[in-house]
């Protein structure tokens, strides 16, 4: 497996430990099964988002990134880049991810900037790369082009502007252009109406004068307007709006259109009047309406709400600007792509990603790699100054490979932080060099990862692929779900509702803090965690503890290292065939789990098993022979049994909590040096027993109905009444006779008779009818002095109730105190009269 690479624009977030929780629950597995095992680590320069955070680091201090010389700025990134490295690598170490330290990454490392450029040439020479004059989504703030991808679009509050573009040739009205940008009439060619609207066939080829700059424009048509919006006219602006691009493509006889905005967005040009230069976008607005509302040319202005596009990385309203970049060509790499997971060749776990997959696969548009950043790979192209020849090379080139000239510029510009992390899977296994390492783990099994990154990287990994490998990059893409914190919204580093990872380390343990993660949300589903859910983790691991540390005297007796299950003789006592059955069934079931990519799940099941099977009932029932009680073989087969199910647990639950399972297993006796190396358990050492599981579920149920006869009677603790069951048939019967020491101690009852079938009812005593039969429960008669005690309480508690009733019957009270507080004294009335049928049922037993 190849660990997303966390960006060093941060440190790692509770999103990132949940991943990398579920990445190592399967790759410790993978190792314990005996398989060869590489778990490659690294970090992303992350190049755009990294750059944000370092200007906004210096802003602070009031030092502005643009100023700085270019080897200033580096260093500060660089500076940037090692303090979160740093971090990142603390944080991971810290939470016992078994990563192959020994071959961490970085996505600019020599051996990246190798395979960044050799997958950049190869494309270009395949005619995959192109530099062409696009439509692309600008950053005014950042100052350079951005992907779709890191577009936020949002209903936002904004006007729109009713502009009459006056017939230039003298002739009277005009048409009514509606419109949210005015500031961009500086760069109309031309005034589009659908070919069909009745409106304007009076209108069309007539040329109207574009307010303000006063130049003539055509009006043409085009099946793209729209002609239900505003009055059914659009100005045309092709540099600035990507349908205005498209329709002016089709209409070749317009004007080349002029740029009107500098790289900040602010206008400029020869197309734009003195008066409104260097104002930007919502100023320049401003003033243009007041100019169109002094020439007598706006119509009205209404609010409108619209979807806008703002930069993820700055929020400045993204400008579509007309710009000259480098592209991938997709649709060619996204081919082999769709057939794979078509074909299941690669399979999105949960599958229910797959259609979001393949809807951005179909449409998929050219992917814009240049960036006008610092912090990133150069794009390895050199134009000759002399004959304007790109040169592409993996060398860099010192003469024209056209003209031989050697005056060669580089290009300015840098590539997407992806062009390099789409190349992770075998780039990190040593490509473009055929390294052993990359013969032997190519193609990786699977990729873990959150889903808000499915289109950035784990698509264009896919293609990168099967471009370059002519295979998959793996076999398996695990969507993990978001992390949310306890109200529901997800954490984040901008809502500052996301822990430090480390904090939660130091305070509650990296296993708590695993395993909270995984369970109890579904890993794939959005999931809420907070401290209950780390309290929730680190009690269950203080359970195993604390049922290791019982049972470590016991099951160290022998002091052999458990190899084989224990085999067990027909008439082994039913808690051994039982636990071991339950254990076969969590095993199974774990298994499956972990097989399906439901990590969660499968710790669910361990979770169940120790708690409620192994620790509360297994446990609590062979206490009594591990002490000896029932005989030495008795004792020597529950021995045998419990360190058995402890150590197969253990090595079941190493890959969810790998710290504390091989500390408890070390408290035991043990072959090898680690739990981590020690052999997987197959699932079928032991056969299930369901005799065993029926009959155990009978001795439960009858311990359940005298435990909740005795609650029912508040019979305290030292107490031990006298119980009857009268079973509903032979097979009860004959479980709960053999089983009767088991019932005595776990329900505190004792002696335990068995009633046949037309024996009469013990008289005075609390009974209850259920499947098994009838339970009876002996009321103790209240003891000298305690019936003065009852007394006394039953005539307190007959005030108290005589009070509430009081305060309900007035009626004054029910209409006039808040709901809550009259249901409140209702339920306490109630209470208090439960309380007084108890001690009624005491003083007088059988009544
Ligand atoms: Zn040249």
């Amino acid at each position: 497996m190849v660990l997303p690479p966390p960006n060093v624009t941060g440190v790692l977030t509770l999103g990132h430990m949940l991943g990398d929780s579920v990445m190592d629950a399967l790759v410790r597995r993978a190792r314990m099964q005996g398989r060869a095992t590489l778990w490659v680590p690294g970090v992303d320069h992350a190049g755009l988002a990294t750059q944000v955070e370092v200007r906004r680091r210096l802003a602070k201090e009031g030092v502005r990134f643009e100023e700085l010389s270019r080897e200033a700025a580096l260093a500060e990134l660089e500076r940037w880049r090692a303090e979160h490295e740093r971090r990142i690598i603390e944080q991971t170490r810290a939470g016992g991810f078994s990563v192959d330290w020994s071959r961490f990454r970085y996505t600019m490392d020599p051996a990246s900037v190798r395979a960044t450029r050799d997958a950049f040439v190869a494309l270009y020479r395949d005619g995959l790369v192109y530099r062409g004059e696009r439509m692309v989504n600008w950053d005014p703030r950042l100052r350079t082009a951005i992907s779709d991808l890191e577009v936020v679009n949002t209903e936002e509050e904004t006007t729109l502007v009713h502009v009459r573009y006056p017939f230039a040739d003298g002739g009277l009205g005009g048409i009514e252009v509606a419109t949210v940008r005015p500031e961009t009439i500086f760069g109309d060619v031309a005034v589009a109406v659908h070919p069909d609207d009745p409106r304007y066939a009076d209108a069309v080829g007539r040329y109207v004068s574009v307010p303000i700059s006063h130049r003539r424009v055509p009006v043409i048509t085009d099946p793209a307007v729209d002609p239900t919006f505003g009055a059914g006219a659009l100005k045309i602006t092709p540099r600035h709006d990507p349908v205005d691009r498209e329709i002016a493509l089709r209409h070749p006889e317009l004007a080349t259109p002029v740029e009107i905005f500098d790289e900040s967005a602010r206008l400029t040009g020869a197309g734009v009047p003195a008066e409104f230069h260097g104002y930007e976008r919502e100023e320049a607005r401003a003033k243009v309406i007041a100019a169109l509302d002094h020439a007598g040319l706006l119509v009205r202005s209404e609010p409108y709400r619209h979807s806008i596009g703002r930069s993820e990385r700055s929020d400045a309203v993204v400008e579509p600007r007309l710009s000259t970049q480098w592209f991938v060509r997709m649709a060619p790499l996204a081919a082999p792509v769709v057939a794979a997971v078509r074909a299941g060749e690669i399979r999105i776990h949960p599958e229910r990603w797959n259609r979001a997959f393949f809807r951005w696969m179909d449409g998929i548009q050219d992917w814009c790699i240049s960036r006008q950043i610092l912090w990133g790979h150069p794009i390895p192209v050199h134009t000759c100054r002399a004959c304007g020849t790109a040169n592409v090379a993996l060398e860099t080139p010192t003469r024209c490979e056209r003209c031989g000239s050697s005056e060669l510029s580089p290009d300015p510009d840098v590539l997407d932080t992806w062009f390099t992390s789409w190349l992770w899977p075998f780039a990190t296994l040593g490509w473009p060099e055929r390294t052993e390492l990359l013969e032997r783990y190519y193609p990786t099994s699977v990729l873990v990862t959150g889903r808000d990154i499915m289109f950035f990287w784990v698509a264009r990994m896919m293609m990168s692929g099967y471009r370059f490998r002519g295979d998959r990059p793996f076999r398996d893409v695990y969507f993990t779900g978001m992390v949310q914190d306890e109200t529901g919204r997800r954490m984040s580093k901008h809502l500052g509702n996301s822990p430090e990872p480390l904090d939660l380390i130091r305070e509650r343990g990296a296993d708590a803090l695993r395993f909270g993660l995984l369970f109890p949300n579904p890993a794939s589903e959005d999931g809420p965690f907070g401290m209950a859910v780390l309290d929730g983790a680190r009690n269950f691991l203080t359970k195993l503890w604390n049922l290791v540390r019982f049972a470590a005297p016991h099951v160290s007796a022998g002091g052999d290292a458990v190899r084989d299950a224990p085999s067990l003789t027909r008439g082994a006592r039913l808690e051994n065939r039982w636990i071991l059955s339950r254990y076969r069934r969590a095993a199974e079931e774990s298994e499956a789990e972990l097989d399906g990519f439901e990590p969660s799940r499968a710790a669910a099941v361990l979770y169940r098993f120790v708690w409620h099977e192994l620790a509360d009932r297994y446990v609590e029932i062979a206490k009594d022979a591990l002490a000896g009680r029932q005989g030495e073989p008795a004792a020597r087969e529950t021995r045998a049994t419990l360190r058995f199910v402890i150590d197969r647990t253990l090595r079941r639950l190493h890959p969810f909590v790998p710290h504390l399972s091989e500390e408890l297993w070390h408290a035991l006796p043990h072959d090898g040096e680690f739990l981590a190396t020690a052999p997987w358990p197959a699932a079928d050492e032991v056969a299930p027993d369901a005799e065993a599981e029926v009959e155990m579920e009978t001795v439960l149920e009858a311990v359940r109905l005298l435990r909740n006869l005795r609650a029912d009677e508040a019979i305290a603790a030292p107490a031990v009444p006298a119980a009857w069951i009268r079973p509903s048939g032979p097979e009860v019967a004959r479980v709960l006779e053999r089983e009767t020491a088991t019932v005595t101690r776990l329900a505190r009852v004792g002696p335990l008779e068995f009633l046949s079938a037309g024996a009469a009812s013990p008289p005075g005593a609390a009974g209850r009818v259920a499947e098994l039969g009838e339970c009876y429960l002996a009321r103790p008669a209240p003891a000298a002095g305690e019936t003065e005690a009852l007394e006394r309480e039953r005539a307190k508690l007959t005030r108290l109730l005589d009070k509430e009733q009081r305060r309900l019957a007035d009626e004054g009270f029910c209409a006039r105190a808040p709901p809550e507080v009259v249901r409140a004294t209702r339920d306490k009335a109630r209470e208090l009269a439960e309380r007084i049928r108890r001690i009624d049922e005491h003083l007088r037993p059988g009544v």
